[in-house]
């Protein structure tokens, strides 16, 4: 029988001949099929992924050099553009939508020989938190089932909590990536803003909007962050300075760094953060003390102003990025429309139909804060947060090599449980929106488990392009401090 433990290993069974990629397809395929209810999958590319295995198999067997990531099955959010595949950010609205392009994550994940087997649910245009917004039903957490898996990218998530996958990719504009991975016990990366291509990304808010990778292990992130990162001429917000991103080198990691730490006095004070969740950082904060790390709590009054400057911004972005989306070129357009309707009435009646609630609320958020008599109020406002924020984020890391945060207030909610309170919704994201706001990168760590059974993890984040530094820490993390004999601690 086929396990997945990490691509190195993977990769070394390969080499020995003890596994073929067209065994790993076949095991996940088998595996989607019998986790089907969790609705994990809106698309299943099984025939072509596994002509895709056997023709690694036989590239193999000719003795030609593998790609970086040979064989590895990935499972991709549905707002990746995947060339001649559908793609719906879980809308209606692009129902029908075939992709004409590849998004540059996905061209370089072809070119590095990754297995691409599927499309992922999320919330619609990735707007939510919990993947109850997806217009192709919800996701169930794995864990358990009555739970939420967390979103936008919940299907990319559960498809690696779940064993559905190897890796998967999801985006990020507000936490999207580190609070489902969160909320599902697995590793969730959101790199620097900047650093990822987001050409062929259907864009939510596009200076926020980055993407992210899902994983098991440290090493196969920092794999697939290598692979995917990087200039490209078709994304002038990538930075040329960051292709000596994440090299990372397996079997060389230094795990006897010892780290400047920071963490916000007011983020774990804040009331809304669960009680166990607070005493189990303070003791985790204690323990990397203890073993000769700084870790200072500093001052961070901005910290209630950065729900409401993302969500004015994000909206405000998001309601010129969705307008494309009017029934005229592609996409779902009313059956009404021969019924000669004029033009208005016509988009109307697409939108309306076309979108579902929360995409209609920020469209008409985002619209409000653009409009003639509140821009200054609030949208030059949020602006001038956002930079408070920048300037405040880069005198910490004068000091700092490591921002640590909650990754969210509480473990995975119940199903149903927030949906009919949007600003109990927006504010679970206080600790996750501010890597956005600020552009900096920022993983959650899988430490820890809850009494009421949940995982959660903790968030560090460091200043911009400092990946590796980020992923050391992280691997650090994972190979010392999850064996922390506290009971809530994963064993
Ligand atoms: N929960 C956040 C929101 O609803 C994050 C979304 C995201 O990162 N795509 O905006």
């Amino acid at each position: 029988m086929f396990t997945f433990h990490s691509i190195q290993d993977y990769h070394k069974a390969l080499g020995d001949g003890t596994v073929s990629c067209e065994e790993a397809v076949l095991h996940y395929l088998k595996e989607i099929d019998s986790h089907a209810h969790l609705n994990a999958y809106l698309r299943i590319y099984g025939e072509e992924a596994l002509e895709t295995a056997r023709s690694l198999d036989k590239k193999r067997s000719n003795g030609q050099a593998p790609g970086k990531l040979h064989g590895v099955v990935v499972g991709l959010k549905d707002v990746l553009s995947y060339k001649d595949h559908p793609l719906t950010a879980s809308s209606h609205i692009l129902k029908d939508f075939v992709a004409i392009y590849h998004a540059t994550v996905v061209e370089k994940l072809i070119r590095e020989e990754a297995i691409l087997i599927g499309h992922l649910n999320c919330d619609e245009f990735a707007m939510g938190s919990t993947n109850e917004n997806s217009a192709y039903g919800k996701v169930l957490n794995a864990r358990d089932e009555s739970r939420v898996p967390g979103g936008s990218s919940g299907g990319s998530a559960v498809a690696v909590q779940a064993g559905l996958c190897m890796v998967s990719l999801g985006s990020d504009t507000g936490g999207s990536v580190r609070q489902p991975a969160d909320f599902c016990g697995i590793l969730g990366l959101k790199p620097t803003y900047g650093k990822v291509s987001r050409y062929g990304l259907i864009a939510y808010a596009s200076s926020f909007d980055q993407v992210g990778v899902f994983g098991l292990t440290v090493p196969d992130v920092a794999k697939v962050l290598e692979v995917i990162a990087g200039e490209d001429d078709y994304d002038s917000t990538v930075l040329p300075a960051n292709t000596n991103n994440g090299e990372w080198s397996v079997g060389k990691e230094d795990l006897t760094g010892k780290y400047r730490i920071a963490y916000f006095k007011e983020a774990l004070e804040h009331p809304g953060l669960d009680p166990e969740i607070r005493n189990t950082l303070q003791q985790y904060i204690q323990r990397l003390r203890a073993d000769g790390h700084t870790v200072e709590g500093i001052d961070f009054e901005l910290l209630d102003y950065i729900v409401p400057a993302y969500y004015v911004l994000t909206t405000a972005e998001a309601s010129s990025n969705l307008a494309r989306f009017d029934g005229v070129k592609y996409g779902y357009r009313t059956p009404t429309a021969g019924q000669d309707l004029d033009l208005t009435e016509f988009y109307k009646r697409t939108r309306s139909e076309g979108f579902g609630k929360e995409v209609k609320r920020r469209i008409l958020l985002g619209t409000f804060v653009l409009s003639a008599g509140y821009y200054d109020a609030y949208f030059t406002k949020a602006q001038q947060v956002r930079k408070l924020l920048v300037d405040r984020t880069n005198l910490i890391f004068n000091d700092f090599d490591i921002i640590l945060l909650p990754t969210s207030p509480t473990t995975a909610f119940k199903i149903g449980e927030k949906m009919d309170d949007p600003i109990a919704m927006y504010l679970a994201d206080i600790y996750t929106v501010y890597a956005n706001l600020t552009g900096i990168p920022g993983i959650s760590i899988p430490l820890f488990t809850h009494t009421n059974g949940m995982p959660f993890g903790v968030q560090a984040m460091t200043n911009r392009f400092k990946e590796l530094s980020l992923l050391r820490f992280s691997h650090l993390m994972m190979q010392q401090y999850k064996s922390y004999e506290n009971p809530t601690l994963c064993d």
